[in-house]
């Protein structure tokens, strides 16, 4: 460094003057472009000072277009849209359901307006938020009362408390599972302050187990759906119905935790098996309770349904106030659940249905329309097919059951040594997309499952600007 000339720093009233720095003022404001500045002046003074930089990289444009920078990644929000093509359709981790766009424009309604969230407008006095979704909830299950809370796991916590609290709670071993996030049934029952009683073994329990547990202390029992898990072989569950009749002739309150918990029978459009809460229901659960956002198709949000004394008990336990709903939600979730009155237009009107059942074929074409375009932007070193794939329903819905779907198949033609690194820098890139786009790595090679792959162009529109490091 022999600069016998020292370079100054533009001061920051001369930055602010200058024409190219205006436009920014403009658009982002003065406040946020003088710290802007001030940052990057800070920042550069020692490099200065040491004669690291030259008279061109701290000219006026230069600083500008730095400034600009980092401007625009300061406002974009952290919340972002991505295309989910991990081929699992109900990702905790992205969102879950998407909603249908009458339950959108619910939600537009209940944002910008005031509503009658708790105020009966039959009668001018105070309502109950629960009411305005009660009526659909018990039409489509045949419960005699309902509440909502804020998810599934907030349901269980509340309806643990409110009924079991200092008693104990009999549970089989085989269903004292861990739900992805750390919800874990044991934990979540000694939060809610019930004695866990487990009985039974890990694959096997049988009627006599719970019957043995019985006792004075006993509050109430609980049965849980195994979501995430199957057990297979040498298996014994007692049935729903055995069970409450069992509950009920010890005066116990039987709780079902669906997790999904699905409103209609999903065989009817070739989904797997899931129980229904109607069913569950009619089989003799005192309590159920399953999530808004899983297999309904709407809001994150948990639905207690059941017997009209203990929800009246659930209700009037605090906790309640702590995890109640608000008005956004029950203005979605009121919407999700009209669309139930008419299970003949569900699959076309619930976009998780709705994806849930495209068919394969169809989205094996999707494939190989797309397969010329993804060839071409990776060029030589990837072989790109279009292939079947098998997907999966997500968040605990049937856990061993596959989605038969298709995929894009990119895979590195390198050396094994070096296929790892290349994968991740494919993965990486593609969520560097302004719409970040993730699919999943699998047997040496990166799958982008096309079933949820609706917004095409958006998606062809950016590939172009996909950059792979080699
Ligand atoms: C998913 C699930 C939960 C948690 O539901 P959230 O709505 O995610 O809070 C609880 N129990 C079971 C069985 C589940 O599958």
């Amino acid at each position: 460094m022999s600069s016998s000339v020292a370079l100054r720093l533009p001061s920051i009233d001369g930055l602010l003057r200058h024409p190219a720095c205006a436009p920014l003022a403009e658009r982002y404001g003065r406040e946020a472009l003088l710290s802007g500045l001030r940052q990057l002046l800070d920042e550069l003074r020692l490099s200065v000072l040491q004669g690291q930089l030259s008279a061109i990289e701290i000219s006026p444009e230069v600083l500008a277009g730095r400034v600009g920078e980092r401007l625009t990644q300061q406002q974009r929000s952290n919340v972002r849209r991505v295309f989910n093509l991990t081929g699992t359709v109900l990702h905790t981790n992205l969102g879950r359901a998407l909603l249908p766009d009458e339950a959108i424009d619910a939600v537009q309604m209940a944002a910008r307006y005031p509503l009658n969230l708790e105020f009966d407008l039959a009668s001018g006095k105070r309502g109950d938020r629960d009411d305005l979704i009660e009526g659909l909830i018990r039409e489509l299950t045949g419960a005699e009362a309902v509440t909502v809370v804020n998810n599934n796991a907030a349901a269980v916590l509340l309806t643990l408390n409110s009924l079991g609290a200092r008693k104990e709670g009999i549970i089989s071993r085989g269903e004292l599972i861990e739900i992805g996030g750390a919800f874990r049934i044991p934990d979540i029952m000694a939060r809610a302050g019930v004695r866990l009683h487990e009985v039974g073994t890990t694959n096997r329990t049988h009627a006599r187990d719970y019957e043995a547990a019985i006792s004075p202390r006993s509050g109430l029992i609980m049965r849980v759906h195994a979501s995430n898990y199957s057990i297979e072989g040498f298996t014994a569950r007692v049935p729903t119905a055995e069970l409450a009749e069992l509950a009920h002739r010890h005066g116990l309150p039987l709780l079902e935790d669906l997790g999904s918990g699905s409103l209609l029978d999903l065989t009817r459009w070739g989904l797997p098996e899931e129980p229904t809460v109607r069913q569950a229901l009619l089989d003799g659960a005192d309590i159920v309770t399953f999530s808004g956002d899983k297999l309904l198709g709407g809001p994150q949000a948990g639905l207690i349904v059941g017997r009209k004394e203990l929800i009246a008990k659930i209700k009037k336990n605090p906790l309640k106030r702590a995890l109640r709903v608000d008005k956004l939600t029950l203005a979605a979730l009121e919407a999700v659940l009209g669309l139930y009155r008419d299970p003949d237009c569900l699959a076309e009107r619930l976009p998780s249905l709705r994806l849930l059942t495209r068919p394969q074929a169809d989205i094996l074409a999707q494939a190989s329309r797309l397969q010329p375009a993804m060839a071409e932007v990776l060029g030589e070193p990837w072989q790109v097919s279009a292939v079947q794939a098998l997907g999966m329903i997500g968040s605990g819905s049937q856990p061993v059951a596959r989605l038969p779907s298709a995929a894009l198949c990119l895979r590195p033609q390198v050396s094994k040594r070096l296929r790892g690194r290349c994968l991740l820098n494919l993965e990486a890139a593609l969520r560097n997309l302004p719409i970040p786009v993730l699919g999943r790595i699998d047997d040496d090679a990166l799958w982008l499952d096309l079933r949820q792959l609706d917004d095409e162009p958006a998606w062809l529109a950016q590939l172009p600007q996909l950059q792979v490091e080699s």
